[in-house]
């Protein structure tokens, strides 16, 4: 039977970490969304030629996505560093914002699930891609604080400053992409984790699900 869970919200919120301790304890698949995109604009990157939306779409429609031990796994890209990358990151922003491969990637995402258990995580999977799914959160917290998590992982060479600079002009970019990215379902749940440990929001998400 198909299970899923749509985990949502803005760049730097800890959707990752919460969808994985989710999953972990579902038993379930995780998907990041975010890592689809990132793989198309990676190997786009990869083949050197100039930008058309014509080769980002061909690109998306051959890349092959799987899901092997509950994980995401994506035909030539043995190692997820590669698809965090400050060029990766400086680009996919722009490439996602194309509807056609929108389009293309909710369509894969909808086959992998097919009959899955899943924690999909995303911009916009409660309110587009996995509309009828009874468990739809959004998880939110102010810029300043996803900067300073973000600052705090260590993996970006950016300054605090520049960190927020980034993460406010990435959600004006994904506000904008479609109907229903980065807003949160009518049904889904809202929660500021600004104030909230993982363990807190890992546990109130998890409480909802099981209720
Ligand atoms: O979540 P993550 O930062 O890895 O996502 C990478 C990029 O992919 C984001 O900047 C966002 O623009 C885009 N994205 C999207 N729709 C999704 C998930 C991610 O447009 N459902």
């Amino acid at each position: 039977m198909q299970i899923i869970v749509a985990i949502d919200g803005p760049a730097g919120v800890g959707k990752s970490t919460i969808a994985d301790m989710v999953a972990k304890k579902l038993e379930a698949a995780h998907i990041n969304s975010g890592d689809l995109y990132r793989a198309v604009t990676y190997l786009f990157l990869q083949t050197g030629i100039e930008y058309s939306d014509e080769a980002i779409l061909r690109i998306a429609k051959k890349t092959k996505f799987s899901i092997s031990n509950r994980k995401l796994h994506i035909e030539s890209i043995e190692k997820t560093e590669l698809l965090h990358t400050d060029l990766v990151d400086s680009m996919v922003a722009k490439i996602s914002s194309l509807p056609e491969l929108r389009e293309v990637i909710n369509k894969q995402m909808r086959e992998l699930c097919k009959n899955n258990k899943a924690v999909v995580e995303g911009r916009d999977i409660g309110t587009v891609v996995f509309p009828d799914t009874p468990y739809k959160f959004f998880l939110d917290a102010s810029i300043k604080e996803r900067a300073r998590r973000r600052y705090n992982q260590g993996t970006s060479k950016k300054t605090l400053q520049e960190l927020e600079e980034t993460i406010a002009e990435r959600d004006k970019i994904d506000k904008n992409k479609e109907k229903g990215a980065l807003r949160p379902a009518e049904d889904a749940i809202y929660i500021d984790t600004s104030d909230l440990t993982i363990q807190q929001v890992y546990e109130k998400v998890l409480e909802i699900i099981e209720s």
